[in-house]
């Protein structure tokens, strides 16, 4: 074992892990990006715990790479040959629940299930939420600025956190754990941590916002037969609703029908076929209150023919239903192997002919080339699934899809963030003054490149 291992073994109240030890889930996240062993994984228990840790490995030059969760889309978690992985799930637990300040202060390491379920025994809701609830974490959710379903009411994780613990490349703690919304006193430096995905510092603690619970919800799914109909409807149930609209989900027929075609279970609710949908809902504070004006909405849609067809939610199980054909992209790895996933964003005045141009693009260059197209929508959020089914197609798709990406000012990461599988796409969306001014802080908070090193960034 090397001097670096021993010492870490001695001064770490969890041993390392090590050869066999390392079981198959500290070695890789849910994208396929390669994986290398790591020479040894620490689990540190507290704050403190993960300060030694970067002093010795600043002393030795040892390279480390941060997991959370593990549930990254972009390979950042994975470790490359000769890093130390450094495992946040012993930093797990609910510090306090400040029920005046609507705050909850919490280790990295808990799992976002477990905070939302928190927030919701003492009637608040921490209203981050995502597929992968029950198995990321938040310091993994607040380093890759997650979105999620709810970011069209309350933003992204960004605009959630007020407070935050993190440990420099050196073994420094900053500690910012601020409880409060307006705090202009100088830098906001819990921001060099947020959506920075583990490059800059590693977060230890956080001080989240917490929001009333909603007391009424209803839930629509529509139908509708053209793009330009999906603004309208947006615009009018943004003002219909005066505030309370909390979700906005759109499905292309290819994605919707191949779900609810496919996958054991779900079920479309529509009789027929139609070109796209819409999950739509709103939370309010009065059920019937919200429920005649949410549906008085719809009903207008209809007569305007901004709508052709419309099932809303009658009971929990009907709601339930209609998130599952949403959330039905999970299991999508059951039926096609081998696909090019794209999360994106592109302004949403130009997002048909931007969807037109890929597809355009892709049956000439890759004639076998399928598309099932989602998207938040809302929020500029659009995710593509492209596949021919062959390994070999997957990067010329990517390549083409990321210029026109490029084109048309939009995003090459809406919000899974970079990792290690958009490095070399990147430049799409941010200039080279930008990409300078990203290595000049990362030079300058972490100048041997110990943390997440070629993550989000060359070097
Ligand atoms: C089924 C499914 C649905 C998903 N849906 C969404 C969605 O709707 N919206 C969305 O945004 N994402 C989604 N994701 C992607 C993923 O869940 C998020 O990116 C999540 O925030 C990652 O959290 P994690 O704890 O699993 O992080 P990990 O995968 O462990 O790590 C992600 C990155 O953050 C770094 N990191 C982790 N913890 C820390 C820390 N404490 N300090 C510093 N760096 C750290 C890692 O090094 C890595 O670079 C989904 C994933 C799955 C599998």
């Amino acid at each position: 074992m090397s001097q670096l291992l021993q010492q870490l073994q001695t001064r770490l109240s969890s041993p390392l892990l090590t050869g066999t030890d390392i079981s198959a889930r500290y070695q890789h996240d849910w994208s396929s990006e390669p994986v290398g062993m790591p020479i040894a994984v620490a689990r540190p228990g507290t704050t403190e715990e993960v300060s030694v840790i970067m002093k010795l490995c600043s002393q030795f030059g040892q390279q480390v790479v941060v997991q959370g969760g593990l549930s990254g889309l972009c390979g950042g978690g994975n470790p490359r040959g000769q890093e130390l992985a450094i495992s946040m799930e012993r930093m797990s637990g609910i510090e306090e629940i400040d029920s005046a300040s609507m705050t909850m202060t919490v280790k990295a390491g808990t799992p976002l299930q477990v905070i939302q379920e928190a927030a919701a025994a003492q009637g608040f809701v921490f209203p981050l939420d995502l597929g992968a609830r029950g198995t990321c974490n938040i310091g993994g959710n607040i380093s890759t600025n997650a979105g999620g379903n709810q970011v069209l009411r309350f933003g992204m994780t960004r605009n959630l956190v007020l407070g935050l613990e993190a440990v420099l490349a050196d073994g420094t703690v900053i500690s910012s754990m601020n409880k409060m919304l307006k705090n202009n006193a100088a830098y906001d430096l819990k921001q060099l941590f947020i959506g920075t995905e583990g490059t800059l510092g590693i977060v230890t603690r956080t001080v989240l916002r917490l929001f009333p619970k909603a007391l009424s919800r209803c839930s629509a799914l529509l139908a509708v037969t053209e793009f330009p109909k999906i603004i309208e409807l947006l615009h009018k149930v943004t003002r219909d609703f005066s505030g309370s609209l909390s979700a906005f989900e759109v499905m292309w027929h290819s994605y919707y029908h191949f779900i609810t075609d496919n996958v054991k279970g779900i079920i479309s609710p529509l009789g027929e076929r139609h070109p796209l949908y819409v999950l739509v809902e709103l939370e309010g504070g009065d059920q019937e209150r919200d429920q005649l004006l949410f549906e008085n909405c719809l009903g207008d849609a209809i007569e305007q023919g901004i709508v052709t067809d419309a099932v809303v939610a009658s009971s929990q199980r009907e709601r339930e239903g209609f998130w599952k054909i949403r959330d039905g992209v999970a299991e999508i790895g059951q039926f096609i192997r081998n696909t090019a996933n794209f999360d994106i964003s592109v302004p949403i005045s130009v997002m048909h002919e931007f969807l037109d141009s890929i597809e355009s693009e892709l049956v000439a260059k890759v004639p076998a080339a399928k598309m099932l197209v989602f998207g938040h929508i809302a929020d500029s959020n659009l995710h593509i699934i492209c596949y021919t089914g062959r390994r070999e197609d997957i990067k010329t798709m990517y390549g083409i899809v990321y210029s026109i990406v490029g084109r048309f000012h939009g995003s090459v990461s809406a919000e899974h963030g970079i990792g290690v599988q958009k490095l070399n796409y990147l430049h799409y969306s941010r200039s080279p003054a930008e990409l300078a001014l990203m290595q000049t802080l990362k030079e300058a908070l972490d100048p041997q490149g110990l943390l997440n090193s070629g993550r989000v960034l060359p070097k």
